[in-house]
């Protein structure tokens, strides 16, 4: 039994795109499972990209190959439109013959280390964020490696993935880099530098091996709020954080027509 599993992000569009496409999958001899179980061998999401990253997280980054269909707004991890009717059975008449690449995207992952001892994991596929938890500036001791860096002051950094650097990263101004590319980019948040504080105005380009050391300064502006994609976990008392370059991989079902660059000028230009 061949089994796939459908993740929507609950609007009409994709309810109605889901029920479309779960009788087109039956029609042609799959089961469609309400729950992504280890039998299942293909992932699809039907939104935006927030769909595809809230279904990667629900998931706990599953290896199992993943294709979006879009009904959200953007949709740059999306492969599939469902508004031209025949884009749904080239899918599955593509996946059937396995005609289709697998886009290994890498991931990127923030090990947060408490005064208790303890250690936080959290992974991101776009991005991991620092900042502060209020609207004060934030104060950072930066090491790359084990070589301390710079005490970074303003609103917080950034580190993406390849993947994640056409998000968050690119509205502050950071590159887009190819996801074939294996690295970090770490990207500052309304840097200050001035005679008082001296920080990093540019992207930092790291690769896989090195980590990000960070840690908060004492005092005002301590409490530190850290986003993996987006979701927020709040730190109170002053923490150790590390991040890094992950080997969790995300597979993303790409058909003949995919290219990474075609796809950036379609979105961004
Ligand atoms: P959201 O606030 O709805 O996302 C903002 C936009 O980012 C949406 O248009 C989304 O596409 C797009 N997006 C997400 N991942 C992308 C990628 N890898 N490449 C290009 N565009 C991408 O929140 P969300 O939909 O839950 O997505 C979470 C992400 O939003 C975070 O990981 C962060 O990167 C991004 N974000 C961006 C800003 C900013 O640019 N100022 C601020 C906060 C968060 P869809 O419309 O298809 O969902
Ligand atoms: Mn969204």
């Amino acid at each position: 039994m061949r089994t796939i599993n459908v993740f929507t992000n609950g609007t009409e569009v994709s309810k109605k795109t889901k029920a479309i496409l779960v009788e087109k999958f039956e029609k042609n001899g799959f089961t469609v499972g309400e729950k992504c179980s280890p039998d299942s061998e293909l992932l699809v999401c039907i939104g935006g990209d927030g769909a595809f990253l809230q279904a990667v997280h629900t998931y706990h980054f599953p290896s199992i190959p993943i294709i979006g269909v879009n009904t959200g707004h953007l949709g740059f991890f999306q492969e599939i439109s469902p508004d031209d009717p025949g884009q749904l059975d080239a899918f599955i008449r593509d996946y059937k013959a396995g005609r289709y690449t697998l886009q290994q995207l890498s991931t990127v992952q923030a090990v947060v280390t408490t005064p208790d001892g303890e250690k936080h994991v959290h992974r991101g596929l776009n991005e991991i964020v620092i900042r502060g938890n209020h609207s004060y500036s934030v104060h950072l001791d930066i090491s790359i490696g084990n070589s301390p860096i710079e005490k970074f002051s303003g609103d917080g950094i950034l580190v993406a993935t390849s993947a994640g650097s056409t998000a968050y990263n690119y509205s502050l101004g950071g590159s887009i880099v190819d996801p074939r590319i294996r690295l970090l980019q770490v990207t500052p948040i309304a840097p200050m530098n001035t005679t008082a504080y001296r920080s990093f105005t540019s992207s930092i380009l790291l690769p896989s091996e090195l980590s990000l050391g960070i840690v908060p300064e004492l005092g005002k502006g301590a409490e530190i709020l850290l986003m993996n994609d987006g979701i927020e976990h709040a730190y109170e008392e002053t923490c150790e954080i590390k991040i890094e370059f992950s080997d969790t991989i995300i597979n993303l079902l790409r058909f003949e027509s995919y290219d990474f660059w075609d796809k950036v000028k379609t979105k961004f230009l």
